[in-house]
């Protein structure tokens, strides 16, 4: 069922009135789902408890819960406390003997770009044969699970869409969870991926490609009117991005009583190019944040939503899962804040002198080259 609508005239607020509304107390860190932004309806689920602040019981790092909420600025990695460097990965099959459910990132693990990684279809079909669980976790929210399903497939690897988590998707199943109402809309900053999630789950949206081409018309008294059915925005990466987009999601946010900000993640960076660093989904979020002075709800990485998901859809127990990334700070600070064992591969954007910078606080459990070095590395010899 096609859900979408257009944006309706409904609204005569003005940015006057936003303004002063925007008085109101901020709430100040994603992982507070404070009453503020839930006035028209109450999250039943417990998997929104994702937002609340949780122990952590890795045995590597202890840091302290205002930090962990605070989970974008450097004040978070100087608040941890190390009590041992990440070991490089000597013992594989003690680590997979210990493991019922391996959740990799993709970029930088299983693939660069549109290559994969050497090695790659033996370790996963090696592990499947052992048993092992394997789950595909990305925060790009370009693609919908379906859509990654068939880049999977391009390279050759046989993932089923079930076993693919994508941040779009994770948007999607965070509005499932709290009972997000059908008769309320989502406004959609962000591509295709996050729209095709939203009608899966049959949701109403707007925005996305759509308001891309977009323009203000700035003449005197022009007064932009936005839909007061809209629920929730949901920011994610757009290379379409525009001050129409910031707008329209401003005015939600600000004007509609409980309007959700939901973010599908804040990475600083992504790889669009294989040239240079690329500004990242968090741009788009710091923008909404900035207007709006209010911080958004996280549900990709490092947010521990989809690992709670996870446990939860498949049973497992978090600590028999192993986080394997390639980013300290949303891959392996994910594991860590699901309480899962973690390991860095060297095979994205961290490299060895990175990890072990004594400015970086953040220490996996082990770190190894690449995922197929589990074929490779046997038990030391005593
Ligand atoms: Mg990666």
């Amino acid at each position: 069922m096609l859900t979408k609508t257009t944006a309706t005239a409904t609204a005569t607020a003005s940015l006057s009135v936003a303004s002063a509304l925007s008085s109101t107390t901020p709430s100040p860190f994603l992982c507070h789902f404070t009453p503020n932004n839930s006035r028209f309806f109450t999250p039943p689920n417990p998997l929104s408890n994702f937002l609340s602040i949780r122990g952590n019981t890795n045995k590597h790092n202890t840091y302290t819960n205002k930090n962990k909420c605070n989970n974008f600025g450097t004040s978070r990695m100087e608040s941890f406390t190390i009590k041992a460097s990440a070991q490089p990965l000597k013992n594989a099959e003690e680590l997979i003997s210990s493991v019922e459910t391996f959740i990799f990132d993709c970029d930088g693990v299983i693939w660069k770009g549109d290559k994969l990684i050497d090695g790659v279809p033996e370790t996963l079909d090696m592990l499947r044969s052992k048993g092992k669980r394997l789950v595909f976790v990305t925060n790009n929210s370009t693609k919908s699970r379906k859509q990654y399903g068939k880049k999977f497939e391009t390279l050759g690897l046989n993932v089923n869409e079930e076993e693919i988590f994508a941040s779009s998707f994770a948007a999607a199943a965070y509005l499932k969870s709290i009972n997000f109402p059908k008769d309320k809309k989502v406004y959609v900053i962000g591509e295709d991926g996050i729209l095709k999630e939203l009608e899966l789950a049959g949701f109403q949206y707007l925005g996305g490609p759509d308001d891309g081409g977009k323009k203000i018309e700035l003449k005197p008294g022009f007064l932009m009117e936005h839909d007061k059915d809209v629920g929730a925005v949901v920011v994610g990466f757009d290379r379409y991005f525009n001050y129409y987009k910031i707008q329209y999601g401003t005015l939600c946010i600000r004007e509609n009583p409980g309007c959700l900000f939901i973010a599908t993640n804040r990475d600083a960076v992504t790889h669009l190019t294989d040239a240079q660093e690329w500004a990242g989904g968090g741009s788009m979020v710091g923008a909404v944040g900035g207007s709006t002075q209010r911080e958004p709800l996280v549900v990709g990485k490092p947010s521990t939503f989809m690992m709670d998901y996870l446990a939860d859809k498949f049973g497992i127990l978090k600590s028999q899962i192993c986080m394997v990334g390639d980013r300290l700070d949303t891959d392996i600070l994910f594991g860590q804040n699901g309480g899962c064992k973690t390991l860095l591969v060297l095979s994205g954007v961290t490299t060895l002198p990175m990890l072990q910078n004594p400015n970086n606080s953040i220490q996996p459990d082990f770190y190894t080259n690449k995922i197929s070095d589990f074929l490779s590395l046997k038990p030391a010899t005593v």
